[in-house]
């Protein structure tokens, strides 16, 4: 398949219900599809969709040691709930080994470095041996995304990436959790829409871009995983 195949399968599958987006990429890719998990609300809504179309789907989680305990505490509700065992992908330096090889708090200082140490160096590792991985990427999050297809080919990582909820609105997203009554982050419900690492994010204010809260105060909106 060339990258011009995947564009065009792209747009034929944008518009497609994020069940039947998902159907396809398990159908496609059976046990070579693996699903990115930050325990946010689209996260948890996939899982739940996906655990209906295959009894034990891949899922991993980067763990930078730095996340909230109610991310943790999400993490267990959910392999609780669908009877599932997540891969938990660490970083290779400790924050400890961290903090003596590049000083305390890098991410106050240098957030790209942060991020590439502790999510974009795992997320390698989390990929390897995959041919597809499944995003809750949505274009209304930021302007970043808002180009983003249900199906792509990831030049970055050499595999397919899957978007199913690419089109959905939050009000979509929280429809499907609160009918099914996915397990999900009570950060949320106090003004975190996005839900990242504790030193990087903060609530949003009314009005603010769903992405304000991440990274507030440098020019950053992306961690480097869907650059
Ligand atoms: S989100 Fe912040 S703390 Fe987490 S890896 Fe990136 S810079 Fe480091």
């Amino acid at each position: 398949m060339t990258q011009e195949d995947w564009r065009e399968i792209g747009e034929q599958m944008t518009g497609q219900s994020p069940l039947a987006i998902l159907t396809w990429a398990y159908e496609q890719f059976g046990s070579r599809v693996t699903l990115a998990s930050s325990f946010g609300l689209e996260d948890v809504a996939l899982i739940d969709m996906a655990s209906r179309i295959v009894p034990e789907p891949d899922v991993f989680m980067l763990d930078t040691d730095l996340l909230f305990h109610e991310t943790y505490a999400t993490m267990r509700a959910v392999e609780s709930r669908y009877r599932l065992k997540f891969r938990r992908i660490r970083p290779d330096l400790s924050l400890q080994a961290q903090a003596e090889q590049y000083g305390e708090e890098l991410w106050a200082r240098d957030p790209n470095l942060c991020c590439q140490l502790r999510k974009v160096i795992p997320l390698n590792r989390a990929l390897a041996g995959y041919a597809a991985w499944i995003t809750g990427i949505r274009r209304e999050q930021s302007p970043t995304r808002a180009h983003a297809r249900a199906v792509e080919w990831d030049q970055t990582h050499s595999l397919v990436k899957v978007n199913p909820l690419v089109l959905w609105s939050t009000e979509e997203v929280w429809q499907w959790v609160r009918e099914h009554q996915v397990p999900y982050n009570p950060l949320h419900d106090q003004g975190f829409p996005s839900i990242g690492c504790m030193p990087c994010t903060r609530a949003i204010k009314p009005g603010e871009d769903l992405r304000a809260g991440r990274w507030s105060g440098f020019d950053k909106k992306e961690c480097g995983l869907h650059l």
